[in-house]
């Protein structure tokens, strides 16, 4: 199964451009949308589950167009919207029981079956009868999934999936999603936590402004940004200048001052070591400098 997003632009009434001409194209397994706040995530993926038209461009999910056949592409989603919240009285199984008799579990004993599953399976079993509302944060999290998968949907659309979940429940997330990507599925994982893509997808789309302006693997994505990480002993005096002149990824206290991790094309003025880039850097990397301006500065 495939995804085809063909000059896809979304204006707002108020003039807004939050989507700029993407083209993308997503296969099965983990997809990471990457971006910061207001890069236009929220926007593609609103579109993308049909609550949203584009305002031009297509969509294509093999040869069903998202737009000319809705229910069709309705009927192969799940969705866990960033705000889902639950406001629910029912118990934490009724709950999945009324979202998979909506998503088409006609029969009873195999709703009941497929829900007994999908409990084990985001562990939450053990607390099928407390009421969903009164689960808590991670809990509910997990329930936002599971309402997301039941009835084995072939596209899962997740906004911001760790929001509010504590580094152990994130680390849980993560690693349910991957299990689950290993069936014929497409995951779309939009989010503006870089630790969110590292691990788990194979392929990433790094979103500013309303474009795409990186479509490859995690590892691309660092390959670009090896030989322009650096790491500088400073002291005190000399952080403000560093901060000044380039983007800093971390400081840390070091016996005579700082070490400072920066990314620059090229380390002027400052006396610092290359370090291996991991994603964070990369990511900072290619939002600060991004191709044109490197190829401008190896021309310069
Ligand atoms: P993200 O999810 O990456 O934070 P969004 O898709 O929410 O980005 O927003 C992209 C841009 O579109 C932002 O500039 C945002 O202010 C704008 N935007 C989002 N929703 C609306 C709306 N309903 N009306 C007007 N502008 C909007």
């Amino acid at each position: 199964m495939k995804i085809t997003i063909r000059n896809l632009s979304k204006v707002y009434k108020n003039n807004n451009r939050a989507l700029n001409n993407v083209n993308l194209e997503i296969g099965s397994g983990m997809f990471g949308l990457l971006g910061p706040n207001g890069a236009g995530k929220t926007t593609l993926m609103r579109i993308l589950v049909t609550l949203m038209k584009p305002t031009s461009g297509q969509v294509l999910v093999d040869n069903y167009d998202l737009v000319k056949h809705r229910h069709q592409i309705r009927s192969m989603l799940g969705y866990l919207p960033q705000d889902f919240s639950l406001f629910s009285k029912l118990k934490t199984w009724e709950f999945l029981d009324y979202v998979a008799s909506l998503a088409g579990l006609q029969k009873t004993q195999q709703r009941k079956k497929a829900v007994d599953e999908m409990l084990e399976h985001v562990g939450l079993y053990d607390v099928r009868d407390r009421q969903a509302n009164k689960l808590s944060g991670g809990m509910k999290r997990r329930l936002g999934i599971a309402q997301a998968l039941i009835g084995d949907p072939k596209i899962v659309i997740v906004d911001e999936p760790t929001t509010g979940l504590d580094p152990e429940e994130r680390i849980r997330f993560r690693n349910f999603l991957a299990d689950i990507s290993q069936r014929d599925v497409i995951i779309i994982l939009s989010t503006h936590i870089v630790g969110d893509i590292s691990s788990t997808c194979a392929d990433m789309a790094l979103l500013n402004k309303g474009e795409v302006i990186f479509n490859d693997s995690p590892d691309k994505l660092v390959d670009e940004a090896r030989g322009h990480v650096f790491q500088i002993e400073a002291i005190d005096a000399e952080l403000d200048s560093i901060k000044e002149r380039y983007p800093v990824i971390s400081t840390i206290p070091a016996e005579n001052g700082w070490e400072v991790q920066i990314v620059a094309d090229e380390l002027k003025d400052f006396k610092g070591k290359e370090i291996e880039p991991n994603l964070e850097h990369a990511y900072v990397y290619r939002m600060e400098y991004g191709v044109d301006a490197h190829e401008f500065s190896l021309t310069d």
